[in-house]
């Protein structure tokens, strides 16, 4: 029988890589890492994922490796910050090397695939729950913030949202998606592609932004409130996926204004600014729509194609308040 893995040949033989970037990554008391140059601000940014919360018992590791990471580089992509380097604080109930081996494959390679390394974090027994904080950089006063929109600007989305939306409801048990839907929709719950290129590409475009993680009307809530504006919105112009185009109308509605698990970007530019957005979508290979416009007057009123308001009846979700 072999012993059973230590913590410390656990961080040894799962989290420790060679570090190119950091001075000092996994091993010592701190990893260090250059300061930035001097026209360069750091990014920073935390997201847990606690098992029971925000994942299943039993979800695939690799799946949770991907994410863990995925949804902290959504927060860089949101401020236009390129990845640089990030922390592990994870706490497992016990150490299985077959769970270990998965996360930490679903962690490494969305972290070559984004360029971002490892280098430090801390490794404890008890409830599973995983919590990466990241690190980027971005040039002095460029970082996209919820702050920014201004009264005219165009209201933006990049891909399409909802989808991960639609997964969470077959796995909650709300209603019954066929084989070929769940398999279009369980990758955007499991693998979220954070749209780091494209925060890249809409430095200098957009004036305001944030990624979806609790819902596109929640989040734009707080873009809208951040920015002291309001906004009109174009419910049929949001875009969906095949997958959610055929549900029956009211899910659809409820996943893509509710939706939040996506990790799409919401974003405001000026409409002088359309040819710019085109191209810095081209640039990053991801579609963007024109979803609507942001108002001087406060609110978020919801119309349809032919301009019809409709209820805004669509809470996002929140840990303290959703049941
Ligand atoms: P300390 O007790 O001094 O905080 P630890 O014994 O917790 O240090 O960790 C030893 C080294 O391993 C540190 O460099 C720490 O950053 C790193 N480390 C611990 N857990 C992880 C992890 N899950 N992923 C990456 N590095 C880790
Ligand atoms: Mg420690």
């Amino acid at each position: 029988m072999t012993a059973p893995l230590g913590e410390f040949d656990l961080i040894a033989r799962y989290f420790t890589r060679p570090v190119r970037r950091a001075a000092l990554g996994v091993g010592d008391d701190c990893a260090l890492l250059a300061a930035p140059a001097a026209n360069e601000q750091i990014a920073i940014s935390s997201d847990m994922l606690v098992e029971g919360r925000h994942f299943l018992p039993g979800a695939d590791p690799a799946a949770l490796g991907h994410k863990a990471l995925a949804v902290n580089l959504s927060d860089l992509a949101a401020v236009g910050a390129r990845p640089h380097a990030f922390t592990l604080a994870l706490a497992l109930p016990e150490a299985d090397p077959r769970w270990l081996e998965g996360f930490a494959r679903g962690l490494f390679a969305l972290a070559e695939a984004h360029d971002i390394e490892l280098v430090g974090g801390d490794t404890t027994r008890g409830p599973r729950n995983l919590c990466i904080t990241v690190l980027g950089l971005v040039p002095r006063g460029q970082a996209l913030l919820r702050s920014g929109a201004r009264p005219g600007d165009d209201l933006w989305v990049s891909g399409t949202v909802g989808d991960a939306r639609l997964a969470l409801g077959h796995r909650l048990g709300e209603w019954t998606l066929d084989a070929q839907t769940q398999a279009a929709t369980f990758v955007r719950m499991d693998r979220p592609e954070p749209r780091v290129a494209l925060g890249l590409a809409l430095r200098g475009v957009a004036q305001a932004a944030l990624d979806i993680s609790d819902g596109l009307l929640a989040d734009l809530g707080h873009l809208l409130r951040a920015s002291k504006v309001g906004a009109t919105v174009d419910a049929d112009a949001c875009p969906a996926s095949a997958a959610l185009a055929a549900q029956p109308l009211q899910r659809r509605r409820l996943c893509q204004r509710a939706g939040g698990d996506d990790y799409e970007l919401l974003f405001t530019a000026p409409p002088a600014a359309r040819n710019a957005v085109a191209a810095a979508a081209a640039q990053a290979a991801t579609a963007v729509t024109r979803i609507g416009r942001i108002d001087a007057e406060p609110g978020l009123r919801l119309i349809d194609a032919s301009g019809q308001v409709l209820d805004n009846v669509y809470a996002g979700f929140d840990h303290f308040r959703t049941p």
